[in-house]
């Protein structure tokens, strides 16, 4: 009995149009979403040539018998649709009857599938859409090879990034499904090397645990609510484990892994007043709601979802949240601001003596000699006037001199600073740490990482594989924080991933990147010794205007702009 069915056309017009095969790594997600929705337990892909040699996704699910084998090739063949009212209430991964056609359509592709119960199988074999061969091949369950991608559009081929780019998306798409279906054991196996392996597990931390580590899920604290026809499980980065850049944020809609604004708000907007000035939370959120209250009919590859009622989720994800995140915080001298801007200093990580007394947008440390007192009550270093300045807040110092008023932001001049350092390898005082730090990853920051580590060790960064996606950090610059490595390896590998921009080489983008993590961050004011071997070290760079991300280092008043200014010219 054929399961399979052709759409009609009216519904066809209705389906999200656009093109689903983009790259490899959208046939890796085709075909495991296939196996997801084949009640598969066990899948398992194989990767040569960042797919573009060979990709096969092979599982244990329902499997097809020959009719559907054959119909499931044509364009607008489902088993998972049947009309316009199924399209409001999709419980399944795909519902286009698109994939498949399409990956046929463009590759060489053998499908080998037989019935679970059925001691039968077949094997069909096609060569750019035209089914070239069928025959008898007992088998269970499904496997399907695509060799040679885009061999019939070269045009096509030719937007094919290098095969390590696409091995990390291929990766990536094989993460975020592992990591919403946790009760399926997943295998990847590249270059003939099984590189990842994840047994079935019971539920998504322990998922996370497999991919990251145990030590990234302690730096995670787990949110679970229920209400307003809405579920959800998030594990939201704890105080003090906030990255660089939005790396590692994932949110799922009925484990379906999507980018969705609305989810990522709620996200920031819970963390308002927790979260640093450019820093970003870790997340995992994943929410289950009645299908009928989201549209997935609205992007080709089923990446956006549209809510009957975003207002509502964004309220539930961010109340939820921002109450465990209020929890996670008591104890902490400094209450927590309602709507306060997001502040520019992770005030948890500061030692106690820092935290206590007035906001610290209010307070102005002075550094010129007629206030000794206030500095050494507030700065807790002897006090030896050397440059007349003036802090500003945490991050502003006002310089006098040169014929007018310096106003530098420290932390872009230490990042401008250390940036240049790291591109030429020169005073960076690597530091060997006495007891190597051992890093578990996941699979794609890992492979992303060791395949520039060269670039990492010209950088001072003395790193070494350890096997099982773990590295092992045997030395650092000085100028960065061994309790933050794991932060700096997983932007490192997000600025890899993320690939150059124009004119800007990978060693430059991934010394930006590090540069961000300057301990300085950490440290909070500079003693005016310290602030004078900024202000020289600033002085001898070769762009010292600007950090590496274009914001200004420094800005200059002259007299004659101050006059200007109170309109005395
Ligand atoms: P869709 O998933 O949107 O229905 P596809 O082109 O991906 O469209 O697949 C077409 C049909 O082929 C599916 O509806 C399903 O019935 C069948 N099929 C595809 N892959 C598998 C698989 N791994 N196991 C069993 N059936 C499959
Ligand atoms: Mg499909």
């Amino acid at each position: 009995m054929p399961q399979i069915r052709i759409l009609p056309e009216d519904l066809r017009n209705k389906i999200a149009a656009g093109e689903v095969i983009e790259r490899p790594a959208s046939v890796v997600k085709e075909l495991i979403e296939n196996s997801i929705d084949a009640a598969s337990t066990q899948i398992r892909v194989e990767i040569l040539r960042g797919g573009k040699g060979l990709i096969k996704v092979a599982d244990n699910g329902t499997g097809m018998d020959m009719e559907d084998a054959i119909l499931c090739l044509q364009r607008h063949a489902t088993s998972k649709l049947q009309n316009e009212e199924d399209l409001f209430n999709i419980r399944t991964m795909g519902f286009r009857g698109e994939a498949l056609s399409s990956i046929a359509s463009v590759s060489k592709m053998r499908l080998v599938t037989g019935l679970r119960d059925s001691s039968s199988g077949v094997s069909i074999e096609v060569y750019g859409g035209e089914i070239r061969e069928i025959k008898d091949s007992p088998s269970h369950g499904t496997s399907i090879d695509v060799r040679d991608i885009f061999f019939n559009t070269p045009a096509r081929r030719k937007f094919l990034k290098s095969d390590s780019t696409e091995l990390y998306h291929i990766i990536d798409s094989v993460t975020k499904e592992a990591l919403s279906h946790w009760e399926i054991g997943f295998r990847l196996f590249t270059e003939n090397h099984e590189t990842m392996s994840l047994p079935m597990a019971s539920g998504p931390r322990q998922r996370i645990v497999q991919i990251y580590g145990l030590e990234f899920i302690e730096g995670l604290q787990e949110i679970c609510s229920d209400g307003h026809g809405l579920k959800m499980i998030a594990f939201v980065s704890k105080a003090c484990n906030f990255r660089n850049s939005r790396t590692n944020q994932f949110v799922f809609i009925n484990k379906r892994p999507v980018k969705d604004p609305t989810i990522s708000h709620a996200v920031y907007t819970a963390f308002e007043g927790v979260l640093p000035r450019d820093r970003h939370p870790v997340f995992f959120v994943f929410i289950e709601i009645d299908p009928k209250r989201v549209d997935f009919n609205v992007h080709p590859a089923k990446r956006e979802v549209r809510f009957d009622n975003k207002d509502e989720v964004h309220r539930f994800v961010s109340s939820s949240l921002r109450e465990a995140i209020k929890g996670e915080r008591v104890g902490y001298t400094e209450p927590l601001a309602e709507g306060r801007p997001y502040s520019s200093l992770d005030t948890r990580c500061l030692p106690a003596a820092t935290i206590e007394g007035p906001p610290r947008e209010s307070k102005i440390f002075w550094g010129i000699s007629n206030a000794p007192d206030r500095i050494s009550e507030n700065l807790e270093f002897p006090y030896t006037p050397s440059i007349p300045f003036v802090y500003l807040g945490d991050t502003f110092v006002a310089l006098s001199g040169k014929g007018g008023l310096t106003l530098i932001d420290h932390h872009a001049a230490h990042e401008r600073i250390l940036y240049e350092n790291l591109l030429k390898g020169v005073n960076l005082h690597p530091i060997r740490l006495l007891f190597p730090l051992h890093v578990k990853l996941s699979h794609m920051e890992h492979t992303v990482i060791l395949a520039n580590i060269h670039l990492l060790s010209e950088m001072g960064m003395e790193i070494d594989d350890f096997g099982h996606d773990t590295l092992i950090v045997r030395g650092l610059p000085d100028a960065l924080n061994k309790s933050d490595i794991r932060g700096i390896l997983s932007d490192i590998a997000a600025a890899i991933m993320e690939g150059t921009k124009p004119g800007r080489s990978l060693k430059e983008s991934l010394a930006a990147r590090i540069a961000c993590h300057s301990s300085v961050r950490g440290r909070e004011i500079l003693s005016p010794e310290e602030l004078q071997g900024l202000i020289s070290d600033l002085e001898k760079t070769e762009s010292p205007e600007q950090c590496p991300h274009g914001r200004p280092t420094r800005i200059f008043f002259s007299l004659d702009d101050l006059r200007k200014m109170f309109k005395r010219k």
